[in-house]
């Protein structure tokens, strides 16, 4: 299937056209698009650039894929990950404690995948809606839960709030981030929310990709890379405010901010928290093209440096593979224009990736026990934020390989 591309010319959150751009990753196909070596031929690329509207500080992708081409091919059940299941298990019994809405009140998870934020409330605490357009939702539903196989959007949740009535709590945990028409999704969050409701989002949070270079979180399904500056202009857009920060940590996929938004004549007060957040990021410089181009030129030297070690490896005669077949690795590699001869190839335990290419850089994946019987010494280590968890456990390294790590701080080990 051929995917398509549009590309805007202004902010999704304010609607300016002040955009500059900050950071240029080259020509990628969507990260997820892995390949048949047969399918390789008909590969697309679209270029991958971070754009930042210097009016309100949105940092975001301006060419689209269109996610109904890229979204669905690959299932991800969330309710695999045991570490997430206990993250997400702390945040509804924080908000149940903390807002105590009615028994029985209402509680909505747009992108609720698998079911994976359902399943931690208390049975018959809440009445539970999940929204999941992808074929994950199948999973919540034969769990037994309502799920609406629609993408959420302003005329979704007027139509919801009339069949359901309007809701105590919604949660949104790492779609935020992949919304085009994220003013719409805003407005319906405003329209679907009670007077006294509290929508709870979760997001990878700007300062911190830019402060430890995570820049292979860039790829075209994650469409805007978000802070409290720009959310506080889309916010006060369709009548909600932000009232309370807390940052944390989602299982191994790093640091992240959990944000707590009320509609805007809420008796609810803005916590310390926002506005000691919102001075951090003028001070920090969040809508300065400055403070970006400086984190383009660290990533310009984190790459060649990536590249000067694996040269350095191959010149002592040693063999190079990698390590996890992320969608977050291919923005790394495509931007490092690795290829086979520089791979030889990638080790997976996912048995959908195994036997096909990496996108854009047609890597062959495989599985571990042939990775291990290719006699590969090193593996440049692509699913970097799991390091602790491979160097303790993995065959590869028990049987003396190394792992190039590329981020935060490039360097091999053990
Ligand atoms: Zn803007």
């Amino acid at each position: 299937m051929s995917m398509r591309m549009r590309v805007r010319t202004t902010c999704r959150i304010c609607g300016g056209s002040h955009l500059v751009r900050t950071l240029d990753l080259g020509a990628q196909p969507p990260s997820n698009s892995f390949l048949a070596p047969a399918d390789i031929a008909a590969e697309q690329a679209f270029p991958l650039e971070m754009h930042l509207c210097t009016d309100c500080g949105l940092s975001q992708l301006v060419h689209i894929v269109y996610s109904e081409d890229i979204f669905d091919e690959y299932l991800y059940l969330s309710s695999t990950s045991r570490a997430l299941c206990q993250h997400y298990q702390g945040l509804i019994d924080g908000a149940l404690a903390r807002f105590d809405p009615p028994a029985g009140a209402l509680a909505v998870d747009i992108g609720c995948n698998d079911g994976i934020m359902l399943r931690r409330y208390p049975e018959g605490r809440c009445r539970l809606l999940g929204i999941e357009p992808s074929s994950a939702g199948k999973c919540a539903r034969e769990a037994g839960f309502e799920v609406i196989d629609q993408f959420f959007e302003a005329g979704l949740a007027e139509r919801l709030a009339t069949s359901h009535g309007r809701a105590a709590l919604i949660t949104a945990t790492n779609v935020f981030a992949h919304v085009d028409d994220i003013a719409s999704f805003a407005a319906g969050v405003r329209t679907l929310l009670a007077d006294d409701g509290v929508f709870i989002i979760e997001f990878p949070y700007l300062v911190d990709m830019v402060e430890r270079l995570y820049f292979d979180t860039i790829y075209h399904e994650h469409l805007c890379y978000l802070a409290l500056t720009p959310l506080d202009h889309l916010f006060a857009k369709v009548g909600l405010r932000a009232f309370r920060v807390e940052r944390t940590e989602v299982g191994a996929s790093g640091p992240a901010l959990r944000l707590f938004v009320c509609r805007a004549e809420s008796a609810r007060a803005t916590e310390d928290s926002i506005t000691a957040m919102r001075a951090d990021e003028q001070a920090w410089g969040i809508t300065d093209p400055a403070r970006y181009r400086d984190f383009a030129a660290r990533v310009e030297r984190i790459r060649d440096r990536i590249l000067a070690l694996i040269a350095e490896v191959k010149a002592k005669g040693g063999r190079v593979g990698a390590y996890g077949a992320p969608a977050k690795g291919n923005t790394l590699l495509n931007y490092l224009k690795l290829g086979p001869s520089d791979i030889e190839m990638v080790a997976e335990n996912n048995a959908l990736k195994v036997g096909k290419v990496t996108p854009g850089s047609h890597i062959p994946i495989v599985g571990d026990d042939s990775f291990l019987a290719s006699g590969i010494d090193t593996a440049l280590l692509l699913t970097w934020n799991y390091l602790d968890f491979f160097l303790g456990n993995s065959d590869f390294i028990k049987k003396g390989g190394k792992f190039i790590v590329p981020l935060p701080d490039v360097k091999i080990v053990p």
